[in-house]
Protein backbone atom coordinates (compact mmCIF):
# COMPACT_ATOMS: atom_id res chain seq x y z
CA UNK A 1 0.00 0.00 0.00
CA UNK A 2 1.33 3.57 -1.25
CA UNK A 3 1.83 5.93 2.01
CA UNK A 4 -0.92 7.95 0.50
CA UNK A 5 -3.43 5.98 0.01
CA UNK A 6 -2.22 4.61 3.38
CA UNK A 7 -2.89 8.13 4.95
CA UNK A 8 -6.38 8.44 3.42
CA UNK A 9 -7.44 5.05 4.86
CA UNK A 10 -5.96 5.84 8.25
CA UNK A 11 -8.15 8.92 7.83
CA UNK A 12 -11.07 7.28 6.97
CA UNK A 13 -10.89 5.33 10.21
CA UNK A 14 -9.97 7.92 12.58
CA UNK A 15 -11.21 10.98 12.12
CA UNK A 16 -15.27 10.07 12.76
CA UNK A 17 -13.98 8.50 15.91
CA UNK A 18 -12.49 11.82 16.84
CA UNK A 19 -15.40 13.92 16.06
CA UNK A 20 -17.41 11.29 17.82
CA UNK A 21 -15.23 11.99 21.33
CA UNK A 22 -15.73 15.24 20.26
CA UNK A 23 -19.60 15.28 20.45
CA UNK A 24 -19.14 13.41 23.80
CA UNK A 25 -16.70 15.71 25.23
CA UNK A 26 -19.77 18.74 24.85
CA UNK A 27 -22.50 16.78 26.01
CA UNK A 28 -20.21 15.77 29.43
CA UNK A 29 -20.43 18.23 32.29
CA UNK A 30 -17.92 19.50 33.71
CA UNK A 31 -16.35 17.20 36.25
CA UNK A 32 -18.26 18.29 39.79
CA UNK A 33 -15.63 19.78 42.54
CA UNK A 34 -16.35 20.00 46.00
CA UNK A 35 -16.12 23.17 47.57
CA UNK A 36 -13.23 23.13 50.25
CA UNK A 37 -13.74 25.40 53.85
CA UNK A 38 -10.54 27.34 52.58
CA UNK A 39 -11.96 28.48 49.60
CA UNK A 40 -12.39 32.44 49.98
CA UNK A 41 -15.82 32.49 48.98
CA UNK A 42 -16.48 30.09 51.14
CA UNK A 43 -14.67 31.59 53.94
CA UNK A 44 -16.60 34.94 53.44
CA UNK A 45 -19.91 32.99 53.66
CA UNK A 46 -18.98 31.20 57.26
CA UNK A 47 -18.99 27.55 54.93
CA UNK A 48 -18.73 24.84 56.89
CA UNK A 49 -18.58 21.15 56.35
CA UNK A 50 -20.39 20.13 59.07
CA UNK A 51 -23.51 22.74 60.46
CA UNK A 52 -22.83 21.52 64.32
CA UNK A 53 -19.03 23.13 63.70
CA UNK A 54 -20.43 27.01 62.90
CA UNK A 55 -19.43 29.67 65.11
CA UNK A 56 -22.49 30.52 66.86
CA UNK A 57 -21.04 33.64 68.13
CA UNK A 58 -19.86 34.67 65.00
CA UNK A 59 -23.11 33.42 62.76
CA UNK A 60 -26.64 33.68 65.60
CA UNK A 61 -28.38 33.61 62.63
CA UNK A 62 -27.40 30.22 62.33
CA UNK A 63 -29.98 27.40 63.81
CA UNK A 64 -28.79 23.83 64.26
CA UNK A 65 -31.69 22.15 62.01
CA UNK A 66 -30.66 23.93 58.83
CA UNK A 67 -28.14 22.47 56.50
CA UNK A 68 -27.55 22.27 53.06
CA UNK A 69 -29.70 19.88 52.31
CA UNK A 70 -32.95 21.62 53.41
CA UNK A 71 -31.30 24.61 51.91
CA UNK A 72 -33.35 26.59 48.49
CA UNK A 73 -29.65 27.33 46.85
CA UNK A 74 -29.10 23.25 46.35
CA UNK A 75 -29.08 23.14 42.19
CA UNK A 76 -32.72 22.54 41.38
CA UNK A 77 -33.15 18.81 40.34
CA UNK A 78 -29.68 17.57 41.48
CA UNK A 79 -29.88 14.42 43.49
CA UNK A 80 -29.76 13.55 47.07
CA UNK A 81 -26.45 12.83 48.34
CA UNK A 82 -23.66 13.57 50.63
CA UNK A 83 -22.24 16.34 48.51
CA UNK A 84 -24.74 18.46 46.35
CA UNK A 85 -24.36 21.22 44.02
CA UNK A 86 -24.83 24.43 45.39
CA UNK A 87 -26.06 27.18 42.96
CA UNK A 88 -24.73 29.85 45.52
CA UNK A 89 -21.10 28.31 45.08
CA UNK A 90 -21.05 28.06 40.89
CA UNK A 91 -22.99 24.65 41.31
CA UNK A 92 -19.33 23.03 43.19
CA UNK A 93 -20.36 20.29 45.58
CA UNK A 94 -20.87 21.56 49.54
CA UNK A 95 -21.67 19.38 52.08
CA UNK A 96 -25.35 17.89 52.70
CA UNK A 97 -24.63 18.39 56.73
CA UNK A 98 -23.15 21.91 55.63
CA UNK A 99 -24.28 25.48 56.35
CA UNK A 100 -23.19 28.25 55.02
CA UNK A 101 -24.80 32.35 55.71
CA UNK A 102 -26.44 32.43 52.08
CA UNK A 103 -29.05 29.59 53.68
CA UNK A 104 -32.28 29.82 52.78
CA UNK A 105 -35.08 27.61 53.74
CA UNK A 106 -36.48 25.40 50.69
CA UNK A 107 -39.83 25.59 50.06
CA UNK A 108 -42.18 22.73 51.78
CA UNK A 109 -43.30 20.27 49.07
CA UNK A 110 -47.09 21.15 48.03
CA UNK A 111 -49.17 18.79 49.08
CA UNK A 112 -49.99 15.40 47.66
CA UNK A 113 -53.60 15.90 45.59
CA UNK A 114 -56.62 14.18 47.08
CA UNK A 115 -57.17 10.80 46.17
CA UNK A 116 -59.93 10.25 43.88
CA UNK A 117 -63.07 9.07 45.35
CA UNK A 118 -63.97 5.41 45.24
CA UNK A 119 -66.71 4.23 42.76
CA UNK A 120 -69.91 3.74 43.87
CA UNK A 121 -71.24 0.11 43.38
FE1 LIG B 1 -25.25 25.02 51.72
FE2 LIG B 1 -27.23 26.65 51.01
FE3 LIG B 1 -24.85 27.64 51.74
FE4 LIG B 1 -25.10 26.34 49.43
S1 LIG B 1 -26.10 28.28 50.00
S2 LIG B 1 -23.46 26.08 50.95
S3 LIG B 1 -26.61 24.76 49.96
S4 LIG B 1 -26.29 26.50 53.04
Amino acid sequence: MNSRRHFLLKLAVTAPAALGVGLLAQDTPPPAVKLEETDPVAIALGYKMDTTKVDQTKYPQHKPEQMCSNCALVTPGSAAGEFIPCSAFQNKLVSSNGWCMAWVKKPDAPPAPAPAPAPKP
